[in-house]
């Protein structure tokens, strides 16, 4: 028998049609995730063509992008102040209404960023092909689903036939052994991992991270992995499903029950890349040497160790117009440069160990002056979770903003924007011109680092904070 990569595993399951050289594959898709921002079209599509969704009960809608933050606007005690984000959340209601889509509605307890719900509820599953209008569906992949973005007329293709037409990507193994030092995060490992490969490292393949330091991850960090796949060019990222993936998924209110969660452990444990198996490319990291990593240009691959220098690339016009962006300069050093916000929030990095740890780095301390701090949880749940072990309070009494679950500042909207020329830390996924504003200056880092940087109003390596 031919060994297999996991891709190939969870590929070839769904393989309606394979490929040829003409034609596209035709791909099952067992969940479809929507939100607010690429679904208007395709809804209006499968209207025209009177058309149905053919699979609601695997299809699962909620609202993130354009939500406020703000706890008057979500109950409702003042307007959505952004009408045209009023108007998406209204429509995406309408929508799911009409076409009996199961929604988390603006007041539904388990809402939350569609990249965090999936795992939280239990809807993401190993072996499963998961889509969603949204670049960052690869965060799934952590649970050894294949999971990616797609464009808005692929959303109606997969809500009126729950098929998809893909070529088949090629495959690349990143394997990081060794163990993450004291104050290295998950976000620092695929900051780096993309600092190695660059940001078009992955173009065409699905990344599948292995070894000992990913093994030795949580699911969040996972998740905080697989989630900046896309940030490589990636099609996809993938972990193998292990024990922590099974304790993760134990219980969740979409994960099988009784007899059926035995049958699926059973069947998710075959779900791990053959001895033997090929893959196109192979790269290997030493996560003991990994150290807090920081972007300091407008892609994650612009990307230093924290008490690292700006590379001189006076003669690339494309670097040196990133960095006059930025306002920095060749050969400079970002430690200690001053900045103005900071926010701990977005798909990558909004869970609840993402928020302990950051609180850690907080208690007992107040958020420099002149800087303003925003916590964005990634889900409503999360949010309850921090709030029952006091992390709001740790963030409240630092004077940092405890704000209602969403996409918030990752993408700016809602008021929750960075001003042009102010520099912001972030623990969000994207940097590119205007990512949080109009010329706003972002600089991706670990939540430890951003809360580092709240506190010294500055940029610092967290492990000084955390020791
Ligand atoms: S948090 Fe940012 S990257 Fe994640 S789904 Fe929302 S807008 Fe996209």
């Amino acid at each position: 028998m031919t060994a297999k990569t996991l891709f190939e595993k969870v590929w070839e399951r769904h393989e309606v049609v394979p490929e040829t050289a003409d034609t596209p594959a035709v791909l099952y898709i067992d969940l479809h995730l929507v939100h607010e921002v690429t679904s208007p079209q395709a809804f209006s599509l499968l209207r025209e063509q009177n058309l149905k969704v053919r699979r609601t009960d695997r299809t699962l809608a909620t609202m993130d992008h354009s939500t406020p933050t703000d706890a008057a606007e979500i109950a409702g005690r003042v307007p959505i102040k952004v009408k045209s984000a009023a108007q998406q959340i209204q429509q995406l209601e309408k929508n799911c209404t009409e076409f009996g889509v199961e929604l988390l509605n603006l007041h539904n307890s388990q809402r939350g960023i569609v990249h965090v719900i999936g795992p939280e509820l239990g809807a993401t599953q190993p072996g499963k092909t998961i889509v969603c209008g949204d670049s960052h569906t690869a965060t799934h992949g952590a649970f050894g689903a294949l999971a990616f973005g797609i464009g808005t007329t692929e959303v109606g293709h997969v809500l009126a036939t729950q098929c998809l037409l893909q070529r088949r990507p090629k495959t690349l193994a990143i394997n990081v052994d060794g163990k993450l030092p004291a104050g290295v995060t998950a976000k620092d490992l695929i900051l780096a991992i993309i600092g190695k490969i660059g940001v078009a490292g992955g173009t065409g393949q699905v990344i599948e991270y292995r070894g000992s330091a990913i093994e030795a991850l949580s699911m969040d960090g996972r998740m905080t992995v697989c989630n900046m796949s896309i940030e490589a060019g990636a099609r996809a990222g993938m972990i193998a499903p292990d024990e922590v993936t099974f304790e993760y998924l134990q219980g969740r209110p979409k994960a099988p029950q009784g007899a059926a969660w035995d049958q699926a452990v059973a069947e998710w444990r075959n779900l791990r890349s053959d001895v033997g198996a090929k893959f196109d490319r192979e790269v290997n990291i030493n996560g003991n040497e990994l150290v807090p990593m920081i972007t300091y240009g407008t892609h994650p691959g612009m990307v230093i160790p924290i008490n690292g220098l700006i590379p001189n690339q006076t003669n690339d016009a494309v670097f040196m117009k990133s960095l006059a962006y930025m306002g920095l300069q060749p050969g400079e050093q970002l430690l200690n440069k001053s900045i103005q916000v900071v926010f701990i929030g977005s798909c990558t990095n909004a869970r609840l160990s993402d928020l302990e740890l950051a609180a850690q780095v907080m208690k007992g301390k107040r958020v420099a002056s002149g800087v303003r701090a925003l916590i964005v949880p990634g889900s409503q749940a999360i949010k309850r979770d921090a709030e029952k072990l006091g992390l709001d309070k740790i963030f409240i009494d630092a004077g940092a903003e405890w704000r209602e679950p969403g996409c918030s500042m990752c993408i700016g909207m809602n008021g929750d924007t960075v001003a042009s020329g102010q520099y912001a830390v972030s623990t969000s996924n994207r940097n590119f011109e205007g990512r949080q504003g109009a010329g706003s200056r972002t600089l991706l880092a670990s939540p430890a680092t951003a809360a580092a940087a709240a506190i010294r109003g500055c940029v610092t390596d967290p492990r000084e904070l955390l020791n």
